[in-house]
């Protein structure tokens, strides 16, 4: 039911790589580890709402309940969101991806974290500007008095929401994400192979989309992701496996026809 990736991986000219953001290109998850780190009784409030309200909407009215009864400012949510943790293996093989130009990769963030932490997090771990070719996530911005506004990709009121049928969140949907992000820039056929780094539940959804015998998941074991897809099947594409950032390093180094010496093969 499940097909590993062929070793080594096939050499290709051109590929896409998809990066998950929380628990998969970060090593932790950013809407839980601000509260973490600056006001566990949200936490421990986002805990027990999560199964009643809709993750966005709870992380947007936590993080304004942080601001205005916590007094928490806009410099010490950036302080948490800098002390993240992010795994120096997993800034090095997205850094060496970019910097090498054979195959020609096209790096591309899919995540249900917000446009702030990102952006904040990627500057101050040497990811941003200029590494990834496209962010698609909530959008987040700051208020004059510091307070952090999160909304839905996909806004609760608008006309057109997205028609996913395998349970992503009413807020995105990443199968049509990455589907819209593939049509923007070529189609399919303009890549020779997709890889996408995934952990969570919702990654199964763009999963199900990708080819067989082309494309290939990077899945985190013992999370959401691996779940769904041995309970639900239906995923095409290879799949390698990972557990530690150190691995989906070498996964990357093996997509550009770097080899680990003695393993495996
Ligand atoms: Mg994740
Ligand atoms: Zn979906």
């Amino acid at each position: 039911m499940v097909t590993e990736a062929a070793y080594p991986l096939p050499p290709v000219k051109k590929q896409l790589i998809v990066f998950d953001f929380d628990w998969s290109l970060a090593d932790q998850d950013s809407d839980r580890w601000v509260h973490e780190a600056l006001c566990p009784r949200l936490r421990r409030k986002m805990k027990s709402l999560k199964s009643s309200v809709q993750f966005t909407d709870l992380c947007a009215q936590l993080l304004v309940e942080l601001h205005e009864v916590e007094g928490k400012s806009r410099e010490e949510i950036e302080e948490a969101m800098r002390a993240m943790p992010f795994h120096p293996a997993m800034k090095r093989g997205v850094k060496n991806l970019k910097q090498h130009s054979s195959p020609a990769t096209t790096l591309f963030l899919l995540s249900n974290s917000n446009t702030i932490y990102i952006d904040t997090i990627l500057r101050h771990q040497g990811l941003a500007p200029g590494v990834f070719d496209e962010v698609v996530t909530n959008p987040a911005s700051w208020s004059t008095e510091g307070c952090l506004q999160l909304s839905r990709r996909v806004p609760a009121d608008a006309a057109k929401q997205h028609g996913c049928t395998v349970g992503c969140s009413p807020n995105m949907c990443k199968g049509e994400e990455l589907e819209a992000f593939l049509a923007r820039h070529g189609g399919f056929e303009a890549f020779d192979r997709i890889m996408y780094v995934g952990d969570g539940g919702n990654d199964y959804c763009p999963l199900l989309r990708m080819r067989e015998g082309k494309d290939v998941a990077f899945v985190r074991r013992f999370r959401g992701l691996e779940k769904r897809i041995k309970e639900e099947g239906g995923v095409k594409c290879g799949i390698r496996w990972w557990a530690g950032a150190w691995e989906v390093e070498t996964l990357m180094d093996e997509s550009r026809g770097v080899l680990t010496d003695g393993e495996k093969a």
